[in-house]
């Protein structure tokens, strides 16, 4: 990892479409601030393609996609994506998983659950699970104390002995039956609204997180940066970000977006 300073000029000029985290990559603390949400929307109004790409449930992507200075959110670990279409006032949304298969995949999501509240002291069902449509989230460090990694690790066990995938993001284990992640739904969104063929993909995306879960992206995107808490996760990732930020959560994405905003000119 490089710190994010170093990034070249010509690099960052070739960005077009910011795709990023939002926990602790945008938010600091359990909180979005006025500085980074301005970021996003000074990146929105120079014409960079912006594009959270979240943990997040679909009931919160539903306000994202409507109401931020974004162009579309990818949801619930690649579950979904949401696209709002201002001028036709339509929300576009657009599912991994029929809704047979949500269902079926919400009564063994519904077995793991009772299986790791009652197994994992100290765990809780993520507050949020209520606005949720296609994964199962256990709170580790949001609401409840701390949990050690030991314990963490238990949780990930869980639902890969169900056969479920499982990612640790910086509060949440996420588990979920189907073949996807952060990357395969931001490339069908990538192509499906936006026309974009992956090699073109690769040269204009750039990709910002903080945690495990955005491994397949740091994999993914030759441009990537983690900001500057990445660096307490580098043990558990074999794909880092290119680059890293000097500053935590928001203020590292600010100043990535600084550097691009001027880079363009902007
Ligand atoms: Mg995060």
């Amino acid at each position: 990892m490089k710190p994010l300073s170093e990034m070249p000029l010509e690099t960052a000029r070739s960005i077009r479409v910011v795709l990023t985290d939002i926990d602790d990559t945008i938010t600091t603390e359990g909180m979005l601030t006025a500085s980074a949400y301005g970021a996003l929307e000074r990146l929105h109004r120079a014409g960079f393609i912006v594009i959270p790409v979240t943990g997040r449930p679909a009931g919160w992507c539903d306000h994202i996609a409507r109401m931020w200075p974004v162009d579309a959110v990818v949801g619930e670990n690649g579950a979904f994506y949401f696209r709002y279409d201002r001028e036709r006032r339509t929300m576009e949304q657009r599912f991994w998983a029929s809704s047979e298969e949500l269902a079926r995949n919400r009564a063994k999501l519904d077995a793991i659950e009772a299986e790791v509240l009652a197994s994992v002291p100290g765990t809780a069902l993520a507050s949020d699970q209520a606005y949720r449509l296609a994964d199962l989230a256990i709170d580790f460090c949001e609401d409840v104390p701390p949990l050690p990694e030991s314990e963490v690790d238990r949780i990930v066990a869980a639902f890969e002995r169900a056969g479920a995938q499982a990612k640790v993001s910086s509060i949440h284990v996420n588990g979920w039956f189907g073949d996807y992640n952060k990357l395969t739904m931001a490339r069908t969104l990538l192509a499906d609204v936006f026309g974009m063929a992956w090699d073109e993909a690769r040269k204009t995306v750039i990709y910002a997180g903080d945690s495990p879960n955005d491994e397949p992206m740091f994999a993914a995107f030759p441009v990537s940066v983690g900001v500057a808490n990445i660096q307490a996760f580098a043990h558990r990732l074999i794909s880092k970000p290119a680059y890293v930020a000097s500053g935590h959560s928001g203020e590292g994405f600010v100043q990535l977006a600084e550097l691009l905003l001027r880079a363009k000119g902007a």
